[in-house]
């Protein structure tokens, strides 16, 4: 059986055995510890699957796992695999009852108690357990990489939102994802409930949501694609520094403010298909709601992730500005 099926039957546990270099153990369903013998100068978290229809990024990581099975890529760095959301992988769903990358960091508490609210607390506890294990306090580098695919298309096709952070964002980090060959970066201006933002605030983690690219159905996805993804984790699994830019100059943005749909009246003023990184023009009015509307400002003329089906009190979409 292929280790996709084996994942959604949560059959992967007995199936899988590592070479004897690798110790490994699983923390909860979908939930994989893996250190290395000699101890880890690094600590590497990568979850893919958060949401449970962007199944690109989970056969990434199930390639990834295949090759440390096999031994033909080398575990450097303590490593914790995630498969996100199991339920609504396997109903080829976003979420089953409330997007699950809006609930960390205890904002769980604020949903109905669900399948996205349990995962959430699981998330947490052992991600808190993770950092207090030995091997892992005794690393002196963490990073955490999110990995997600756009609902909708991109004039930027694979991009990193980076947590808002008061400490500044480590230089060797963003050098990473400059040549991991994404087109371009979005530093986060205020916290979120997000999953990358958790670890960023409460374990002082080098973390990043990466969407790299539309996702299809499972058994669909053309992964020759998300090759320089792959490459760029394997290049850190491995700690082998190989990977080299080859795109244009990456682009960078900063978030300006944050659509807020707070009442049923709220409406876009923009088309449904409207693509991330879209430019609009300075004065016009993209959002509004009862007694509110947004206007595109010179220093804030980029609109991402516009979607005005989300739930009162959640981001309708964010306003950015480019970097020079
Ligand atoms: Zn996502």
């Amino acid at each position: 059986m292929d280790l996709l099926t084996l994942l959604l039957e949560n059959e992967l546990e007995e199936t899988l055995h590592f070479p004897s270099t690798i110790k490994s153990s699983w923390l909860a369903e979908g939930i994989l510890q893996l250190f290395p013998q000699k101890t880890a100068q690094e600590t590497l978290i990568i979850s893919a699957g958060i949401h449970g229809n962007e199944t690109a990024p989970v056969e990434i990581l199930l390639q990834l796992l295949a090759q440390l099975v096999q031994g033909t890529l080398p575990l450097q760095h303590n490593l914790l695999l995630i498969f996100g959301n199991l339920p609504a992988m396997r109903e080829g769903k976003r979420y089953l009852d409330n997007d699950l990358n809006r609930m960390f960091g205890g904002r769980h508490q604020n949903f109905p108690p669900g399948n996205e609210t349990h995962r959430a607390m699981a998330l947490e506890t052992v991600i808190r357990r993770f950092f207090s294990e030995p091997a892992v306090m005794a690393s002196t580098k963490h990073r955490h990489l999110d990995l997600h695919t756009a609902i909708r298309g991109s004039c930027h096709e694979q991009f990193a939102l980076l947590p808002y952070q008061s400490r500044e964002y480590a230089a060797d980090f963003l050098h990473w994802l400059e040549n991991s060959d994404l087109d371009a970066v979005v530093f986060h201006n205020s916290p979120g409930g997000t999953f990358s933002h958790f670890t960023s605030e409460h374990f002082n983690t080098d973390s990043c949501t990466l969407e790299i690219g539309k996702a299809l159905p499972f058994g669909q996805n053309d992964l020759t694609r998300f090759s320089n993804i792959t490459s760029a984790l394997q290049d850190l699994v491995a700690g082998s520094c190989s990977i080299k830019r080859n795109k244009p100059a990456l682009k960078r943005y900063h978030v300006v403010d944050s659509i807020i749909k707070q009442h049923n009246s709220f409406q876009l003023h923009i088309p449904e298909d409207t693509k991330n990184f879209t430019e609009l023009p300075e004065g016009f009015e993209i959002a509004s709601q009862q007694n509110q509307s947004w206007k595109i400002t010179s220093t804030a003329n980029f609109i991402l992730f516009p979607n005005a089906r989300v739930a009162i009190g959640l981001r309708a979409g964010l306003l950015l500005a480019q970097l020079t």
